[in-house]
């Protein structure tokens, strides 16, 4: 009850806690799924890592976890568990992982929001870190990593399609700035709320799929039209997605 009346206060923050929750999931259930790795999907788990490695908020712990699996990832890997027997290993004597539940991404019932809704948080967390120096990764190279990760390893097969058929049709490969690509992720994020929106199993009623952001979070957002003013919503996303915003609530 406590969380949700944090989470429910306005302005809308994003929280470390869910971003650490996201990477926890990946490494510790979801780029297992794959039993046997080959070519494309080695491919696509060294990109993770790798993207994972230079942008994340996790602690000391968590950096050096990241930054020795992406320094081993792939060398002789056959399958899920070559993954999970490396993790184990480097995370011995590590303390990464501090969260113990979600926060921003807090469902009202169980079996809402939780993964996915970390996981979003994660990648447009990505995109904006992305942008700022010393801009580790090309431009694109954000969202081609989110490709790989949803072609590969996402667990929920429909949202898997919709999103590779939704990157083709709104030509995901034709990004060339970053800016590009943090307004790319969050126009399909948009595109995926409106078609959830009102769904009685997906959607949690505390927390209704909106046109993201919402005019109380970003009155500038919109115009007297109610049309999104792209430059400001960039400036939204830049503001609440970044590192140094990020709210600590949650964590010990
Ligand atoms: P989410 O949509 O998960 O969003 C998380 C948080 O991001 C929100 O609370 C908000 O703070 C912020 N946010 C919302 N919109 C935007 C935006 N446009 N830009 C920036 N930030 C934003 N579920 C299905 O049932 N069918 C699908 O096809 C499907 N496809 C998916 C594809 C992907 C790649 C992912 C990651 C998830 C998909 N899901 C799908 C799950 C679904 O999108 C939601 O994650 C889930 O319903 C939980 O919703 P939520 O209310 O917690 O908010």
């Amino acid at each position: 009850q406590a969380v949700l009346a944090e989470v429910l206060k306005p302005p809308l923050k994003v929280y470390r806690a869910d971003l650490e929750q996201a990477i926890d999931k990946l490494l510790h259930i979801e780029l297992h799924k794959r039993f046997l790795y080959q070519v494309k999907n080695l491919e696509a788990l060294k990109n993770i890592i790798n993207v994972m490695s230079y942008l994340n908020p996790l602690n000391r712990d968590g950096r050096t976890l990241l930054t020795n699996l992406n320094e081993s990832v792939g060398t002789n890997f056959k399958n899920g568990s070559d993954f999970k027997e490396l993790i184990d290993l480097e995370e011995k004597s590590l303390k990464a992982f501090k969260a113990k539940r979600y926060i921003g991404c807090i469902g009202s019932r169980p079996f809402l929001r939780s993964f996915t809704c970390s996981l979003w948080t994660l990648f447009h967390h990505w995109t904006v870190e992305a942008a700022k120096a010393p801009q580790p990764f090309m431009p694109g190279e954000v969202l081609s990593t989110i490709h790989g990760f949803v072609e590969y390893f996402f667990g929920c097969s429909d949202c898997a399609q919709h999103f590779l058929e939704m990157a083709k049709r709104r030509n995901m490969n034709a990004v060339k700035t970053y800016d590009e690509q943090i307004l790319w992720l969050w126009e399909a994020h948009n595109e995926v709320n409106q078609r959830l929106a009102g769904d009685p199993i997906t959607e949690d009623p505390k927390f209704p799929k909106i046109q993201f952001p919402s005019v109380e979070n970003c009155p500038t957002c919109r115009n007297d039209n109610s049309e999104f003013q792209k430059e400001e919503v960039l400036k939204y996303l830049k503001s609440i997605y970044d590192i140094k915003n990020l709210s600590f609530y949650g964590l010990p």
